[in-house]
């Protein structure tokens, strides 16, 4: 790049790799920090993303392929005590509620739209730049190096992942367990339509999460099938397992600037994006959508503003976080939410909730509305 970057990325992980890749179609002149090294480990995980980011993603040719996309046209979500709520695309008239998306798979494509984007310029340090945006992750450094509060709630609760392969095939059925301690079960489709691959969540009790992991491969398979009550037959674990502490957290300031240089002139101006910014529970497949849709609503300010104004404006950048801030605010709420109602087990609770899931399975318009929040299409 002969000229000096515009915008200097920190963290080349998901939510960064997208937002340059939006920020060089509109011509901006990109730093994309990736330190080298990084971690040899595949992620094991599947994403539920909805149509927003996926149409986010064709848009940058880095949707993956149908192997590795694979949609949900069914959901099927179910309390401890008979409650349900069935979800399905054809009754809200589109094609699929989400789709599975194999994380490696999606690392691939974004990475192959980088290396083929002249205006982005991978590199391995930090250089400044008139704004910096930080996109490294929930436990950013450059977060804490700027003293920005990080108001974090930890739920007791750890989410294991992981890759099955069941008896019977998923029938392109996302399904859910959510039980009367609390803990959630999900088993998502892989492998496109037809297919027998899984990918697992569970959220289970802080302190059974080890016992869960140590246990060997049939004894772990045992107990997704007891929890699952045997809806999809027996299992074969095809993956490693993998762990993560469960937290909800979000910056107090998502924007800022950066203190004076030594040589007195004032610094350039700093935003977070995606887990940098905030982390929501698990539950209900959003962290990254979420992550998703701050690059493209930092992208659409960058975009529009008016020619005479630096990609650095602190103007542009509030708008971004008002924008941004009520979203993720409203999706924190509803999981935390959700993720309550399932942890208290004192009457009438528990009875309440099924009771609430089977009205609510018969609500025809606050259920279409729930549902094309969770798409993305509201
Ligand atoms: C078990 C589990 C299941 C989930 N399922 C879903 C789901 O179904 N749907 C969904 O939408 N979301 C889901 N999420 C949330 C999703 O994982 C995150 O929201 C998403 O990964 C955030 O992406 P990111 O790019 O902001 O951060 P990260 O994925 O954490 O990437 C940050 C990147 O920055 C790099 N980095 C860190 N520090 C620095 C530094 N100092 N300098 C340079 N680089 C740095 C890291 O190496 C990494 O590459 C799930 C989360 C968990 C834990």
């Amino acid at each position: 790049m002969a000229l000096p970057p515009e915008v200097c990325i920190r963290g080349a992980g998901i939510v960064g790799r997208t937002l340059a890749l939006l920020l060089a179609r509109e011509r901006v002149r990109v730093a994309l920090v990736a330190p080298a090294g990084g971690t040899a480990r595949k992620d094991v995980r599947a994403y539920a993303l909805n149509a927003a980011s996926k149409a986010l993603l064709e848009s940058l040719r880095a949707w993956p392929d149908a192997a590795h996309a694979t949609p949900v046209r069914e959901m099927l979500v179910h309390g401890d005590g008979g409650g349900r709520v069935h979800f399905q695309a054809r009754r809200h008239a589109v094609d699929a509620l989400a789709w599975i998306v194999d994380v490696p798979a999606l690392e691939r494509q974004l990475a192959d739209a980088v290396r083929f984007a002249p205006q982005v310029e991978v590199v391995d340090s930090p250089v400044a730049a008139p704004l910096t945006v930080v996109c490294e992750g929930r436990a950013s450094a450059t977060r804490e190096l700027l003293g920005v509060h990080h108001e974090v709630t930890r739920y007791p609760q750890h989410a294991i992942a992981a890759r099955l392969e069941a008896e019977t095939p998923h029938d392109d059925t996302a399904r859910q367990w959510f039980d009367a301690q609390g803990e959630v079960l999900a088993l998502l489709p892989l492998g496109g339509p037809g297919s027998r691959h899984l990918a697992l969540v569970w959220s289970v009790d802080q302190f059974r999460a080890p016992e869960l992991m140590a246990l060997d491969a049939d004894a772990f398979c045992e107990r997704v099938r007891e929890a699952c009550g045997g809806a999809l037959g027996a299992f074969t674990l095809t993956s490693e397992r993998a762990a993560w502490p469960l937290q909800r957290a979000t910056a107090e300031r998502w924007i800022g600037r950066f203190p004076a240089g030594d040589d007195g002139r004032p610094g350039g101006t700093w935003a977070l994006a995606g887990d940098a910014a905030h982390t929501v529970h698990p539950l209900a497949g959003q962290g990254l959508n979420l992550g998703l849709a701050d690059a493209a609503g930092l992208a659409q300010v960058i975009r529009s503003r008016d020619y005479w104004r630096s990609v650095g404006d602190e103007r542009l950048l509030r708008r971004y976080e008002r924008a941004r801030r009520a979203d993720v605010l409203a999706m924190g709420l509803a999981t935390d939410g959700l993720q309550q109602l399932f942890s208290h087990t004192l009457e009438p609770l528990p009875q309440l909730r099924n009771w609430g899931m089977r009205g609510f399975d018969r609500t025809r318009l606050i259920k279409n509305w729930i549902a094309r929040q969770a798409m993305g299409l509201a």
